[in-house]
């Protein structure tokens, strides 16, 4: 063997240079921020494209949250009033200069943002937007009585701009290249380790974990992204205006924050200002209804829901789906070369070695004092009727479920108290027996989010180089040619392959594989089988789950069997399939 064949192959998929790419978003911002500076436009226009303006970076924040990360946040007005109140106070009663109290505004928000995260992100759904709907209450109530720091519901008067941009028209401006600024990061987000960790959050919260993603820290990360936004945005709006009081800020506002989001489209940037245009807009185009009462909040009650119910994924939404999939058919994904895996040998002889595994639930023993010790470079199955405790004991494994009692080594570390996370770092790689894939993405997408795991040393840096193992595994399960399909256009048994290949491009020192032969036809279980071999002739260490014992018995060199939680068996294969208690545990005692 060359010692070049040591090394990572140079990358198929070469991408031109991000700027040249970028360059015509950045035309497009110039020209738009020209415009802004050099339209005369009369007073009331430039303050609705003022509140647009500043409205849409907080929508961002939403974006990033909710459209990303699938998080709710009720309390973005919040976020924006700590922003506007920053810069009220600081330029009109302590005289400080504009872009101290600016960055003031994001360190404040950030702060808040990532302690309310903090304190809540472990709590899930209903639980987030009642906290959060508490925390955006309290804000509002401070702003109305703290009246020696607030001025109460009076509201702060003669905010400062900065001096470069005094006129309404400069200061317009300077709003829009904030907005092509932060538009173009968020846009850009979802591209990047922390984007698509977040997406991965927002689609599966348990794949996100085995796949090494610290679940909690995304979440947290995500709503403090969305925190500064609002406080940003806020900023701005305060000293476009120069006037702030505790009723732009409340409840109604945030709920409106998140309307505009939903309706453009929570998923993108483009989304929240297509959606903050239009509900800014509405109401100026229906104002010649304001004479008949009720009418207009009827008509624009009616267009909001008439939008959303057509446009679930709103407007934006809509158009980049049908953009999507016509992509996936004409642009054809890169050319791979061969997968390698190339599983870490640290430890000694034993791979995974699991002593006295417990798990329990309640008075209901469904692991109970199982030893396990799988070889490496075999593959070693795990069988049992229904409800023996096989799945149980691989979510003890992965770290989805605390072991009652044991102890796990894998490779020579330790794992039992691991989090899912720091066990895939560690080398675990998994599939589950109800799929488990991120249903928002691209196959490709799915296996980069399985090649990222920490301290995988089979990729370069970079993400072409991201792409390239990706591509690598889905050619390996026979899918490199569909990369660019969304997950929902994949049958069952083509899920389960990409499954199987978003673990493998992770590099694992040990695959966990639960019952990857079900629900597929004949056909697929062969090729499943085949798949199957080309992995273990690689040297990866294999512990499989299974029902089919034609499968298990020529696939696997070692058998562990249990039974109500106990292990019932343990040997070289075909001994233990004609094992008495095996027998009878599978076919009744008769
Ligand atoms: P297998 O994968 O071998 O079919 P499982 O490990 O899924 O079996 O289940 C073993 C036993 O544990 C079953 O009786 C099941 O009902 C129970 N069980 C599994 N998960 C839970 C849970 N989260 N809470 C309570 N009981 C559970
Ligand atoms: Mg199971």
């Amino acid at each position: 063997m060359s010692a070049s064949d040591n090394m990572i192959p140079a990358p198929a998929v070469r991408s031109k240079p991000l700027i040249i790419r970028h360059l015509p978003y950045f035309i497009g911002a110039a020209v738009l921020v020209a415009l802004a500076a050099g339209m005369q436009f009369d007073g009331y226009i430039l303050n609705i494209l003022l509140q647009a303006t500043t409205f849409s970076i907080a929508v961002f924040g939403l974006s990033v949250v909710l459209g990303l990360c699938g998080q709710i946040n009720l309390a973005q007005a919040a976020f924006f009033g700590f922003g506007a109140y920053a810069v009220g106070l600081g330029t009109a009663d302590l005289h400080l200069n504009f872009w101290l109290c600016l960055v003031g505004a994001c360190a404040i928000t950030l702060v808040a943002g990532a302690f309310l995260g903090m304190s809540t992100l472990r709590l899930g759904g209903h639980y987030l937007a009642m906290v959060t709907i508490s925390f955006q209450q309290i804000v509002t109530l401070v702003m109305i009585n703290a009246v020696g720091v607030t001025h109460g519901p009076d509201g702060v008067a003669n905010i400062r701009r900065p001096e470069l941009f005094q006129s309404s028209q400069s200061y317009l401006a300077f709003c829009v290249a904030m907005l092509a600024i932060v538009g173009y990061l968020v846009w850009h987000l979802p591209d990047t380790k922390l984007g698509r960790a977040m997406r991965a959050v927002r689609d599966n919260e348990l794949a996100a974990g085995v796949n090494g993603i610290d679940v909690f820290r995304t979440k947290v990360y995500a709503f403090a992204v969305c925190a500064v936004l609002g406080g940003l945005a806020g900023g701005l709006f305060a000293g476009g205006f120069a006037y702030v009081s505790p009723d732009q800020f409340s409840f109604a506002e945030s709920i409106q924050f998140l309307t505009m989001s939903l309706l453009g489209g929570v998923a993108s940037p483009i989304g929240s200002v297509i959606g903050t245009g239009l509900l800014i807009l509405i109401p100026e185009w229906l104002r010649f209804l304001k004479s008949v009462p009720g009418l207009y909040l009827a008509i624009y009650g009616l267009s909001v829901i008439l939008i959303i119910r057509f446009m679930p994924d709103g407007i934006w939404g809509f158009v980049s789906d049908a953009f999507t999939r016509w992509r996936a058919h004409t642009k054809a994904p890169p050319v791979a070369g061969a997968l390698q895996l190339r599983p870490a040998t640290t430890g000694g002889d034993i791979v995974l070695e699991v002593t006295g595994l417990s798990k329990h639930f309640g008075g209901l023993k469904a692991v109970d004092g199982v030893d396990i010790a799988v070889k490496r470079g075999s593959v070693h199955a795990l069988i049992g009727p229904n409800g023996s405790g096989k799945t149980t004991t691989l979510n003890v494994l992965s770290g989805l479920y605390k072991a009652t009692s044991g102890k796990i080594v894998l490779d020579g570390t330790d794992i039992t108290n691991m989090a899912p996370h720091q066990r895939t770092a560690a080398g675990l790689g998994r599939t589950f027996q109800n799929i488990r894939l991120f249903r928002s993405m691209t196959a490709l997408e799915n296996v980069e989010i399985g090649a990222e795991r920490p301290g995988n040393t089979m990729i370069g840096k970079g993400d072409d180089a991201l792409t390239e193992r990706a591509m690598e595994a889905l050619t390996f399960v026979g899918l490199g040619s569909r990369a660019n399909e969304l997950i929902s256009s994949f049958s069952y048994g083509h899920q389960r392959l990409i499954e199987i290949a978003r673990a493998l491009a992770s590099n694992p020192t040990l695959l966990l594989l639960d019952e990857p032969a079900a629900g597929l036809n004949s056909t697929e279980k062969l090729e499943l089988h085949e798949l199957l071999k080309r992995i273990a002739a690689q040297g990866l260490t294999i512990l499989i789950i299974d029902h089919d014992m034609t499968l298990v018995s020529e696939a696997a060199q070692h058998i562990t069997v249990l039974n109500f939680g106990r292990r019932i068996a343990d040997g070289e294969s075909m001994a233990v399939l004609r094992h008495p208690d095996v027998v009878s545990a599978y076919l009744g005692s008769e």
